[in-house]
């Protein structure tokens, strides 16, 4: 890495937004190739960043491949086709969707267009990291609500009653990530109702659905945004190809909300946001569902394999609806070094505010087994030298 260059040196770089000055980049999963340099290690097992240990739909990648020979043209900047096909599937007017560069570009479309100075979002205390980043970088505050506490049904998650009781008369978005990550954890039908009714229709309800298709068949009567746009004209929901899909690499995500809020997004956003290949792909994925539904199949076996395997080594796991597991493995920055040396690479979350857990991503069976054998081997070392 080159480094950063340090505030004060250089002249120009004292005039940055207050909001950018202060921010600390986000941090991925370690790419597989940077643990191969680091470590030397060849066999690599990333579960580290929530994607699809299937890999993409063989159907997406066949239509990424096709669509690489018109990449001399832009893209169509308005996504007709993908957005004509999201409609159609979702059952929702094509006016009504923004598309993203990923998700996470549509919650920068969010704070740029609704999100300043003098102005708040409301995020949960162990939310998704980028809400806090994207409202800072525009120069709007943070207010941040203590999550549930431990002994709570939804250890750690978002308590939706005290988010609503949090808006004041700067807030202009409330940021909900249902399921959230990193905890897993989720809020039911009944606290997001409530949270709906309680938040004044001014204040936009960003509902981040990036795990709905696992939350879906994991949890019973999971509460979809959908069907609860039409009587909340704020809220906007953002989803993404990243997850379920399998095409995180390609960076495809979507927001559904009323028209007119879909259209100051849409003034926001890039033109060329979507490349070409990655809306062939995102197509052609829309249509493979028995693609999601193997993934989500695989997860629906594996998680509750996974945490079971956890908790009987008596770490505690913190309930999922989503395609990971959040564990609290005591001294995490030692089992993730061990971790990291057997060519196993999960997610510290010590910047979450969970300093003794790791995230750790379901993988193929196989995976997971090798991450638990890590695991053991992790522990032993870490407990051997306290
Ligand atoms: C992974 C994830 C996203 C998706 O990000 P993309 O930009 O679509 O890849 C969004 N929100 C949450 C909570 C996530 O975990």
């Amino acid at each position: 890495m080159s480094g950063g260059v340090r505030n004060g040196a250089l002249a120009c770089c004292d005039l940055a937004m207050p909001g950018v000055a202060g921010l600390h980049p986000y941090q991925p999963g370690k790419p597989i190739a940077e643990l191969r340099r680091e470590y030397g290690v060849t066999e690599v097992v990333k579960l580290a960043s929530n994607e699809n240990p299937l890999g993409p739909s063989p159907a997406a990648l066949a239509a990424a491949r096709e669509a690489l020979q018109e990449v001399h043209r832009y893209p169509d900047g308005a996504a007709f086709e993908l957005r004509s096909d999201l409609a159609a599937a979702l059952d929702v007017a094509p006016e009504a969707l923004t598309l993203g560069n990923g998700s996470n570009d549509l919650l920068d479309l969010v704070a740029r267009a609704f999100l300043g100075p003098g102005r708040n979002a409301v995020i949960s205390q162990h939310a998704f990291a980028i809400y806090g980043l994207v409202t800072r970088a525009v120069g709007a505050r943070p207010v941040l609500v203590p999550a549930h506490p431990a002994h709570h049904p939804q250890p750690r998650g978002h308590d939706l009653a005290a988010m609503a009781e949090a808006v004041t008369a700067e807030t202009s978005v409330v940021f909900v990530a249902n399921p959230n990550n990193p905890t897993g954890t989720w809020a039911d039908a009944e606290a997001v109702d409530r949270l709906l009714e309680r938040i004044p229709p001014r204040v936009l309800v960003v509902l981040d659905e990036a795990y709905q298709e696992y939350a879906r068949e994991r949890v019973p009567g999971f509460p979809e945004g959908l069907p609860r746009l039409a009587r909340h004209p704020n809220l906007v929901l953002t989803r993404s190809f990243s997850k379920a899909q399998g095409l995180a690499g390609l960076r495809v995500g979507y927001a559904v909300s009323h028209p007119a809020v879909a259209d100051l997004l849409n003034r926001v956003r890039h033109p060329f946001n979507t490349s070409i290949p990655a809306q062939a792909a995102a197509r052609a994925a829309l249509r493979d569902s028995a693609h999601v539904a193997a993934g989500v199949a695989l997860n629906g076996a594996e998680l509750p394999r996974l945490a079971r395997a956890l908790a009987d080594r008596r770490l505690g796991v913190l309930p999922s609806a989503g395609n990971f597991l959040c564990v609290d493995v005591g001294d995490a920055p030692a089992v993730n070094q061990g971790l990291l040396r057997r060519g196993v690479i999960v997610r510290p979350l010590a910047e979450y505010g969970l300093p003794s857990c790791l995230r750790v991503s379901i993988g193929t069976a196989a995976e997971n087994d090798v991450f638990l054998g890590a695991l053991d081997q992790a522990l032993a070392d870490a407990g051997a030298a306290s």
